[in-house]
């Protein structure tokens, strides 16, 4: 898009206005120095970060507006994107990267009566979605026949009212199949928040998008990452590169007043170093300081 009053090439992004990649895509922006806070009433945000506006919309408009260039890119679960490329809806839109939050699945879920115990007893029953793309497609593919019915929400209720056997429904932490006495059959789809875009984007926003990007992964990259710094005994170096993964190239400087001893400057996942860190002092490593890294650029 052009601004028409300073003559520059702006950035229109799509963003979910409300539900579960709103949250996760503003806090990646404001990482990358955008400072949003949408209010209930914002539908469009201007911002001067990257001459770059926000359109707040529902999740299931923003492949539409892509297509029909209304905006340039976008955030959107890869459900939904997959969901619109097996329906044949806007086609000219692709996955740019892939944003590392809103993690889930598409699942196949039943009743835990245990009436339906394997995907072949599925045939024949009437499964409750709001993906019929991916779920036709893979019962073709399983050779299944089952009826679908399209719900826009609260699919999960389906059993409990009598209307399906079955749900083919987003799963996250599996609480809400547990509330409503339902277990996984079978998993469809992995999904993650994506960056999508026009697959002909124009050139005067295609800079600009890169250097999104960039921002983007550069944050991704540092996620769950720690700096650790600590200090070992020269003799006891080799150990510490099978405790502490990412330790293969440390940073090893002198401890001044202490010559037997090195200090490590390491990148270690966060997970892991909790997990190894009586290991560590098991090898004597002391005055250790774990630091959260807010970007990583190569
Ligand atoms: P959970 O109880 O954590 O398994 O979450 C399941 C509920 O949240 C279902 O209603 C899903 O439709 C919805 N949900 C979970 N993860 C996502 C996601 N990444 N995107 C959209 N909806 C989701």
């Amino acid at each position: 898009m052009i601004d028409k009053l300073a003559g520059e090439p702006r950035l229109r992004v799509a963003l979910q206005k409300s539900g579960k990649l709103s949250e996760g895509s503003i806090e990646l922006l404001n990482k990358c120095n955008f400072n949003l806070h949408p209010l209930k009433n914002h539908y469009l945000i201007h911002s001067r970060e990257l001459n770059t506006d926000f359109l707040m919309v529902r999740d299931d408009d923003i492949p539409g507006f892509i297509d029909s260039r209304v905006c340039d890119i976008g955030i959107i679960g890869e459900n939904l994107f997959v969901e619109y490329q097996l329906s044949g809806r806007n086609q000219n839109v692709e996955i740019i990267s892939r944003l590392k939050f809103a993690h889930c699945r598409l699942s196949i879920a039943v009743t835990v009566d245990g009436l339906i115990k394997t995907i072949a007893d599925l045939n024949g029953k009437t499964i409750a979605t709001s993906y019929p793309a991916i779920l036709k497609d893979y019962l073709y593919k399983n050779n299944i026949s089952a009826n679908i019915i399209v719900m826009h929400g609260s699919v999960e209720l389906a059993p409990k009212i009598g209307i399906a056997q079955a749900v083919c429904d987003l799963v996250s932490t599996g609480t809400t199949l547990k509330e409503n006495g339902l277990i996984e059959l079978a998993v469809l789809l992995e999904s993650e928040a994506v960056l999508v875009g026009h697959r002909e984007c124009t050139s005067d926003v295609q800079s600009i998008i890169r250097e999104l990007d960039f921002r983007f992964q550069s944050v991704i990259k540092a996620k769950n990452k720690k700096y650790i710094m600590l200090h070992i005994e020269k003799a006891k170096l080799g150990l510490l590169k099978d405790i502490l993964p990412g330790c293969e190239a440390p940073t090893i400087l002198e401890l001044h007043g202490y010559p037997d001893k090195v200090v490590v400057h390491v990148v270690s996942e966060d997970t892991l170093f909790w997990n190894t860190i009586t290991n560590l002092k098991k090898i004597g490593a002391s005055s250790i300081l774990s630091i959260a890294i807010e970007k990583m650029m190569d």
